[in-house]
């Protein structure tokens, strides 16, 4: 069974596919971006399904879909790689589409790591991409759109991958823990993300980092007590940026709470300048830590300045 399957197949990113082959409008060569590994590889499969099922609903149950399923349909040759994809890779499967097919049909190559290709390979594969074999489809998945070149992207139609929201996340982790809290605190910073709702969700010091950084919120009182604040960012610069890291997430949050009018105990507690103005001294937090201004005063100069917002706003 493809991993997330079941939510894949309710998105619209499958809409948008299924609709595709209903109409007989597939294209030659697709690009699919999603900053979600695990989620792409399930979709890139799922697109193979689509095309080759005898109903092309990707049913999981004609042989066709099994044997994608196992990895094991003769028409489709998969290229995926931890390491960067070379010009003889590329070479290679350029010379096998010119081969006839073992079996009826099209004959797919899914390029599943297109960002490891280099100018080279990318270059290698651009002919096969402007006059395509008749009956071949490419599909590169790529994790950064930006790695590669323009010359490819515009001879791909692109799916900028749409699989999760917030119910389907939540759901996804209710299957790992029992902790509503936890779970929704991991929606909540996820950007609907799935590997990063899953990595927040099992990140023990996730939670500390989170209560610490609300406390800020919600007891710091003002500047008589910098001092004491100071110190639960941590002593060092990876425990300083990771709490920043946590805080952003939770301006960012109450900022779309606020905006959305959304009912947030917190939220209701800051105007949206006030939050736009933390956010702000954050983002000019992690400037100063990068050019290796003293960490501590760094963070009792943002503490500083949230005291004085908070000042204003009582
Ligand atoms: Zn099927």
């Amino acid at each position: 069974m493809i991993k997330y399957k079941d939510v894949i197949t309710l998105s619209k990113s499958y809409e948008l596919m299924s609709h595709e082959l209903q109409n007989n409008t597939l294209a030659h060569s697709y690009m699919v971006i999603s900053d979600d590994k695990e989620t792409l590889y399930s979709y890139l499969k799922v697109m193979a399904q689509l095309i080759y099922c005898d109903s092309h609903t990707a049913c999981g149950k004609c042989s066709a879909c099994v044997r994608i399923d196992n990895d094991n349909h003769t028409n489709i040759k998969t290229l995926m790689s931890d390491d960067a994809i070379k010009v003889d890779n590329i070479k290679e499967l350029v010379l096998d589409t010119y081969m006839t097919a073992l079996e009826d049909g099209v004959k797919l190559y899914i390029i599943a790591d297109g960002e490891k290709m280099n100018e080279s390979s990318q270059n290698k594969l651009l002919k096969t991409l402007e006059e395509p074999t008749k009956n071949v489809i490419i599909i590169i998945g790529t994790t950064n759109e930006n790695s590669m070149l323009q010359t490819i992207r515009s001879r791909c139609k692109k799916i900028n991958l749409s699989v999760w929201n917030a119910e389907t996340i939540f759901i996804e982790l209710s299957n790992h823990s029992t902790d509503k809290d936890k779970i929704n605190t991991a929606v909540k910073f996820s950007s609907g993300s799935i590997s990063r709702a899953m990595a927040i969700l099992l990140d023990e010091s996730f939670q500390i980092k989170h209560n610490n950084v609300m406390s800020v919120l919600t007891d710091f009182k003002g500047s008589a007590n910098v001092s004491k604040f100071v110190n639960i960012f941590g002593a060092d610069k990876d425990q300083v940026v990771s709490h920043l890291n946590v805080f952003e997430g939770i301006i960012s949050s109450l900022l779309q709470s606020k905006i959305k009018g959304i009912d947030d105990h917190i939220a209701s507690t800051y105007t949206v300048g006030s939050l736009a103005n933390i956010y702000d001294l954050i983002i000019d937090a992690y400037k100063r830590i990068n050019s290796n201004c003293n960490i501590s005063n760094v963070v009792f100069n943002l503490l500083l300045q949230i005291a004085e917002i908070k000042y204003k706003l009582a």
